[in-house]
C-alpha cells in the first residue's frame, strides 16, 4: 500500500483543518508586515514586548562577537558555557529555587523531565486541556497516565486515592488555549496529603504572573516543596528561546543524568543566553510591563463585555473567543483579516472539537488605541453574526 498523502490533505482541507503559515518580514511586534500587507497582530506570546527590545538585540550582538554562534557541542561534551550557567543561577534566582538547568526548547524540557522521572511502574495525572509536550512527554515515558478533566480537583482526587506507587500530576500554570490559571492551591493540597509529586509547566505564566513575574507558582504562594518540579520558557514572555525546569538539586542532577533530550541535544547559541539574561533582568525589574498589559486586559475585557461577546473567563494575556465550529473560526478570522487585523483561528486538534476559536493574545508591545480598533473590528463581527 502506498502513502496517499494528497487523499489526507485534501481531507483536512474539506474539514476546514487545514493549517498555513504566514510569511511575515518584519519583528515580532503588534504592527507587522506579512505577504499579504500590513496587519495589527494579536497572536504572538510575546507578553512583555520583549522579542524586538534593543537591549536584547544589542546584547545578542555583542555576545555574538564574543562567543560565536554556535555552542558546537552537547551541554555534557563540551558545549556549556559560563553564559549558559550564569543564566541557570539566575533564572534559579529568579523562580526562587536552588538550581535551574536550560533545555533547547519547552517541549523538550517536557520530554526531557517526564521520561527521566517516570517509568512503566509509575503513574501520571495529566489534566485534559495540558500542553502536546506534556502529552508527548507521558507517552515516550510508558507511564500509567491518567487524564483527569480540566482543573477538576475533586475527580483527581479520587483518582490518586484509588492509585498506588510513584505519582506525579502534571499540570500547565497557564492554560495555553483558554488562559485560565490551574487550581494550584488545591493541587498542591492534594500532593502533598497524598504523596505525590507536582509538576507545573508555567509556559506562559512565567514573566506574567507573581511577583517579578516569577510565575504562576510564585503568585499561588507555592515554593518548591509544594511544587518540585517547574518548567518555564524563554521564547514567550521573554521574547528568546528555551526553557528550563527549576527545582531541588537532586532533580537538576538528576535531569543531567537521565534527561536525553538534554543529554543528546546541541546546547543553545551561548549568545542566546546572554540575551536570554538580559530580558530576565528587564523582565524582573520593569514591573510596569505587567501593569500596562494588565491595564490592556482589563480594557479589553471591559469592551467586549459591552459587546456582549463570548470570552471564556479569563485574566491572563490569552482571551479566547469560542467560535464553535471550525468555519465559523475560520470565517471570523478571515472577517478580521479584511480589516487589517491578525488572530488566526485555533481548530481541534489543538483544541477539543466544537470550541474552535480566535486565541486573541495581549502583549505589553501594544497600546490603548490598539485594543480599541480590536473591538471596533470585533463590534462588527458580531452585528454580522
Ligand atoms: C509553548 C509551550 C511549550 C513549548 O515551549 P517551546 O519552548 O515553544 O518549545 C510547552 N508548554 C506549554 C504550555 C506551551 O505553551
Amino acid at each position: 500500500m502506498s502513502f496517499d498523502l494528497d487523499a489526507g490533505l485534501a481531507a483536512r482541507r474539506a474539514a476546514g483543518l487545514y493549517r498555513q503559515r504566514q510569511v511575515a518580514h518584519s519583528p515580532q511586534m503588534p504592527a507587522r508586515r506579512f505577504d499579504e500587507g500590513g496587519r495589527l497582530t494579536f497572536c504572538s506570546n510575546d507578553y512583555l514586548g520583549l522579542a524586538n527590545h534593543p537591549a536584547l538585540v544589542e546584547a545578542l550582538a555583542e555576545s555574538a562577537r564574543r562567543w560565536g554562534v554556535g555552542a558546537g557541542a552537547s551541554h555534557l561534551l563540551a558545549g556549556h558555557t559560563a553564559a549558559h550557567h550564569a543564566l541557570e543561577d539566575e533564572l534559579a534566582a529568579a523562580v526562587g529555587r536552588p538550581r535551574a538547568l536550560l533545555f533547547s526548547t519547552g517541549y523538550m524540557a517536557n520530554v526531557g523531565v517526564l521520561t527521566a522521572l517516570l517509568d512503566r511502574q509509575a503513574t501520571a495525572f495529566s489534566d485534559a486541556l495540558n500542553h502536546a509536550s506534556i502529552i508527548d512527554g507521558l507517552r515516550q515515558s510508558r507511564a500509567q497516565v491518567r487524564v483527569y478533566g480540566h482543573a477538576e480537583v475533586g475527580a483527581l482526587a479520587a483518582q490518586i486515592e484509588a492509585s498506588a506507587g510513584k505519582r506525579l500530576i502534571v499540570t500547565d500554570g497557564v492554560f495555553s488555549m483558554d488562559g485560565d490559571i490551574a487550581p494550584l492551591p488545591a493541587l498542591a493540597r492534594l500532593a502533598a496529603r497524598t504523596g505525590a509529586w507536582l509538576m507545573v509547566d508555567d509556559a506562559h505564566g512565567f514573566g506574567v504572573l507573581g511577583p517579578e513575574g516569577a510565575g504562576s507558582v510564585a503568585q499561588a504562594g507555592l515554593g518548591v516543596d509544594d511544587v518540585p518540579v517547574l518548567m518555564g520558557t524563554l521564547g514567550k514572555a521573554l521574547g528568546c528561546f528555551g526553557a528550563f525546569v527549576a527545582g531541588s538539586e537532586a532533580l537538576i542532577e538528576t535531569l543531567i543524568q537521565h534527561a536525553r533530550s538534554y543529554i543528546y541535544t546541541t546546547a543553545m547559541p551561548p549568545a542566546l543566553a546572554e540575551a536570554a539574561r538580559e530580558a530576565l533582568r528587564l523582565m524582573r525589574a520593569e514591573s510596569w510591563r505587567r501593569d500596562k498589559l494588565a491595564a490592556l486586559i482589563r480594557r479589553f475585557r471591559a469592551g467586549a463585555a459591552a459587546l456582549g461577546l463570548p470570552l471564556l473567563e479569563s485574566t491572563t494575556p490569552i482571551q479566547p473567543l469560542i467560535a464553535g465550529s471550525a468555519a465559523r473560526a475560520l470565517a471570523w478570522s478571515a472577517q478580521l483579516e479584511r480589516c487589517g487585523i491578525l488572530v488566526p483561528a485555533v481548530r481541534p486538534p489543538t483544541v477539543p472539537d466544537g470550541t474552535a476559536r480566535l486565541r486573541i493574545v495581549l502583549s505589553a508591545a501594544h497600546e490603548a488605541a490598539d485594543v480599541d480598533r480590536l473591538l471596533d473590528a470585533l463590534g462588527a463581527l458580531a452585528q454580522s453574526a
